[in-house]
């Protein structure tokens, strides 16, 4: 049986179970809390996080795919903590999100490619501690010169360790059309890959291009709103392309993060946790819409492990 790594060491996969494609567990622009960890308050944070990630878990949620990078302030000694605290499995990332650090600006792919490798293969820092998936980002400003490297980085990586490359991309202005080129022209297998932030369009034209590559597709930022795709949209856009026969294609998620709470500031009020949108109320629109249990199922269950793995179901 093949084994996925999370921040608490591999499980089988018989363990990974219903799987959130693309959340964060913290999140820090500019790693601030790195920089200036006196700004939080470090145990009112630990527990919001892990009262979030506990309600996740009785909510049905046994895995989350964590896409933070170094750039987003990535530390995956706190995740350990709250992943323990709450027994929900969390799937860490190598890779860089947008702010792309300039040490990597002139860097060679196949040197950023090793960086990549070092987390997959031995660990993240000094922590043991192993990255699962690989994250890139490119948002409206495209793939930028400074951010085609990490790509092709990336996509080294992915042909030297087989471990996925999940992306964010910016759909309504179709930036998830160059990455797929780039990773064509690194011939990096196709399959092994997940473009994000797909329902950020309802151009199914679009995304079943992106899909006829042979890429996976992450359905997430539910509940979505102002100015983007709303819940329901985005369940339209997903029941197209189910309709159209792509259901072993597509995962879900929320890209929720909850926030850290800032020091000598009362935790803001308990709100039902972010990463249950889907369980809640998105997916039972899906099923009332004619979504059958077992498509969800595929989405949730399968197609994350076949991603994570690389095994066929
Ligand atoms: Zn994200």
């Amino acid at each position: 049986m093949a084994t996925i790594e999370t921040v608490l060491g591999a499980i089988p996969e018989s363990e990974l179970g219903i799987t959130l494609s693309h959340e964060h567990v913290l999140v820090f622009m500019g790693a601030d809390n790195h920089h200036y960890p006196w700004l939080f308050d470090w145990d009112k944070t630990r527990e919001r996080v892990t009262r979030e990630l506990t309600e996740a878990k009785a909510g049905g949620v046994d895995t989350v795919i964590d896409l933070t990078t170094p750039d987003l302030g990535r530390d995956v000694r706190f995740v350990a903590e709250v992943a323990e605290a709450s027994r929900m499995n969390v799937v860490v990332a190598t890779g860089i999100w947008r702010d792309v650090p300039r040490s990597f600006w002139e860097r060679d792919p196949d040197k950023i490619a090793d960086i990549f490798v070092r987390e997959i293969e031995v660990g993240i820092g000094e922590t043991g501690i192993k990255a699962g998936v690989i994250k890139v980002a490119n948002d409206a400003e495209g793939v930028t010169p400074q951010a085609e490297p990490v790509l092709r980085g990336a996509a080294r990586a992915l042909k030297r360790t087989g471990c996925p490359i999940s992306t964010h991309q910016w759909a309504p202005e179709e930036v998830g059309r160059r990455q797929v080129e780039i990773f064509q022209e690194e011939g990096a297998p196709m399959d092994r890959i997940c473009i994000g932030h797909s329902a950020d369009t309802t151009d199914v034209s679009y995304l079943e291009e992106l899909l006829s590559t042979g890429v996976y597709l992450s359905m997430d930022r539910y509940p979505g709103g102002p100015g983007r795709p709303d819940w329901r949209q985005r369940n339209a856009t997903v029941k197209a392309l189910i309709d159209k026969g792509w259901t072993d294609r597509l995962m879900l998620g929320h890209d929720h993060a909850p926030g850290p709470v800032m020091a000598g500031r009362e935790a803001p009020e308990a709100k039902r946790s972010g990463y249950l949108h889907l369980a809640d109320v998105a997916l039972p629109a899906l099923r009332d819409d004619g979504v059958s249990a077992e498509d969800i199922d595929t989405m949730l269950r399968n197609v994350p492990r076949e991603f994570l793995t690389g095994k066929k179901s």
